[in-house]
């Protein structure tokens, strides 16, 4: 049987230090290639993306990785991918790093995200402080 992969674009809101979202606009293809319009993944209640994985593979690919440096850069804020699998979803925030304008560095750091009243709810801490050090993967994807 082939794995369709399902993807959704997560969508919402900034109240304070906080982002709740919700995930929109299901699609079955990939990350990589499903079709929703560039209006809609530049507008400024885009979050992120979510989407499904086979079995056995939580965490995000090379390919993901790839994806989402294209659009940090791209779209230029902190944006969500999240890995959906047997119904739970982990989730990793990626920006670029703007202290290194030489190349486009992008920091990937998974982050806890909960459920209230049905909105997906975040911090969105870009912080590199030395307590969230060990959570850190900074990789230059771009090679
Ligand atoms: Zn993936």
């Amino acid at each position: 049987m082939e794995f369709k992969e399902e993807c959704w674009i997560v969508k919402g809101i900034r109240i304070g230090g906080y982002r709740f979202g919700r995930m929109v606009y299901h699609s079955e293809g990939t990350l990589h290639s499903v079709s929703f319009s560039w209006e809609e993944a530049f507008s400024k209640t885009t979050l992120g993306w979510c989407h499904t994985h086979p079995f056995g593979f939580r965490n995000p690919s090379l390919r993901d990785n790839r994806t989402m440096h294209g659009w940090s850069v791209a779209i230029g804020k902190p944006l969500l991918c999240g890995i959906r699998q047997d119904g739970s979803n982990k989730w990793w925030l990626y920006w670029r790093n703007k202290k290194n304008q030489q190349n486009s560095e992008v920091i990937r750091k998974p982050i806890k995200v909960f459920t209230v009243l049905g909105f997906i709810c975040y911090k969105e801490d870009i912080s590199l402080s030395s307590e969230s050090q060990g959570e850190l993967i900074i990789e230059n994807f771009h090679t």
